[in-house]
């Protein structure tokens, strides 16, 4: 007798294998279009949240390097979102590199460098600050095409509206730095200034950047937080370059003034998550976080940051987040950066990306193309998490291994392609600089810039 199935096991079958076949098609759709699943829709008034964490290391961020609970609520972000694990910036320095964010290219390109006759920004009267000029299209100005609200809340001096930086932003907040003491620009008023934009404009679609400086040196910021790394009396050691003569207690004592300070914005974060979380119902949210450069802990000789291209200056990442996991997708370790942000930010809200952009999505194709990282007297070609950094006055070339370079030393070929990539960069494109305020230059001092 001919076996026959119940009924019942019939269309549990059926069922069963269309829910199966439902879900391959999914997971395969999900993981052929990542940008379908993880876009904003334009149509509910999108919030799209740029953060820049200045001079935060990647390798102090929990679950990217740091063994101590520093990032609670970015590591939240990270396993809830997508990261890109392999990014550098390309500069160590503030304003070129946050110009290379938010125009996606390389500082030669965009002109804001250092006067690379001066070399550095000093009071003797002739120095000139960066300024991006109007020639460049930034992000800001692309997203207020597409008929975004763009707002700005930075904490950063050099950022300054009379440097270029608030082209493209309807509304331009600068929080100021030398109010509260040395160096220390609280970003809780930050986070003040964002709720105000997060509320007066929930019915426009709006791009809010949000520059938070509080784990800049000098740490000074850290003396008013909580303890938490800190342990027992000490002193926090601070300058932008070469250091001599620091004591291990002292430097110990300023890497957890540092983590303080780093504990502090990531309480912060949280704190603007939860404010994103609660409009999330009403529109669709977009949250991305990245920093400018690092900090040194005499890796090379120096504290602080802007005079190198080394590692510990250069490695960032980038954390892409939306709420209830949204943006979910595995993390992207090859080498990226921050010119990359603007694209994937744009292919995330469904723009495409202007042609002046020389970024990627990194939700695309692996690329293997080289980052360049630039100061006034320097140049680094970096591929394959190998680079070359040239010391333009010295003429000499350093070949310098990156988080994720294989043990071995790089062949030949890829020493002599980085080589000639930095022969044909145009090291002497146009720097666009200004003289700036002298209440400019007060607050520059108070970070150290200037003696
Ligand atoms: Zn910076």
């Amino acid at each position: 007798m001919r076996y026959t199935w119940p009924r019942f096991l019939k269309t549990f079958a059926a069922v069963g294998a269309v829910a199966v076949i439902g879900l391959v098609v999914f997971e395969l759709a999900s993981a052929l279009e990542p940008r379908i699943r993880m876009r904003v829709d334009a149509q509910r008034n999108p919030l799209v949240v740029f953060v820049v964490i200045d001079a935060l290391r990647r390798d102090h961020v929990e679950t990217l390097g740091s063994q101590r609970a520093t990032t609670p609520d970015l590591a939240r972000l990270a396993k809830e979102g997508f990261v890109a694990s392999g990014m550098l910036a390309h500069s160590s320095q503030t304003a070129p590199s946050v110009a290379s964010m938010f125009v996606s290219k390389a500082p030669h390109a965009h002109g804001v460098q250092f006067d690379p006759r001066t070399k550095r920004f000093g009071n003797n009267g002739k120095s000139k600050a960066p300024v991006l000029t109007k020639s460049n299209l930034t992000l800001a100005e692309v997203l207020r095409g597409e008929e975004y609200f763009t707002a700005a809340v930075v904490a950063n001096p050099w950022l300054r509206e009379e440097f270029g930086f608030a082209q493209g932003f309807d509304q331009y907040v600068e929080i100021p730095c030398h109010k509260h003491g040395r160096g220390v620009c609280d970003g809780a008023r930050i986070n003040e200034e964002a709720s105000k934009v997060i509320r007066n404009h929930a019915a426009e679609k709006t791009l809010l950047y949000l520059h938070y400086l509080d784990v800049h040196n000098p740490y000074a910021h850290a003396g008013k937080l909580p303890r938490v790394f800190r342990d027992g009396p000490g002193r926090v050691v601070y300058r932008n370059g070469k250091a001599k003569g620091v004591s291990s207690k002292d430097l110990a004592y300023t890497i957890d003034a540092y983590d303080d300070g780093l504990l502090y914005t990531d309480s912060l974060i949280g704190q603007l998550v939860r404010e994103l979380e609660s409009v999330a119902a009403e529109r669709d949210v977009l949250l991305v976080i990245t920093s400018d450069h690092g900090d040194e802990f005499l890796e090379h000789g120096g504290l602080g940051h802007g005079s190198t291209l080394y590692p510990e200056l250069l490695e960032t990442f980038a954390i892409f987040w939306r709420p209830d996991g949204r943006a979910r997708h595995p993390r992207d370790e090859r080498l990226s950066g921050t010119i990359d942000i603007a694209p994937t930010l744009l292919d995330l809200v469904g723009i495409r990306k202007p042609r002046e952009m020389a970024g990627r999505s990194l939700l695309g194709s692996s690329s293997g193309r080289p980052i360049i990282a630039e100061l006034a007297g320097q140049k680094a070609a970096i591929k394959e998490y190998w680079g070359v950094i040239r010391d333009l006055d010295a003429r000499q070339d350093e070949v310098v291994a990156y988080s994720g370079a294989a043990e071995s030393e790089p062949s030949a070929e890829l020493v002599a392609e980085l080589s000639s990539l930095l022969d044909a960069l145009d090291v002497r494109a146009t720097v666009n600089s200004a003289a700036p305020d002298p209440k400019v230059v007060q607050q520059l001092k108070a970070l150290g810039y200037i003696e």
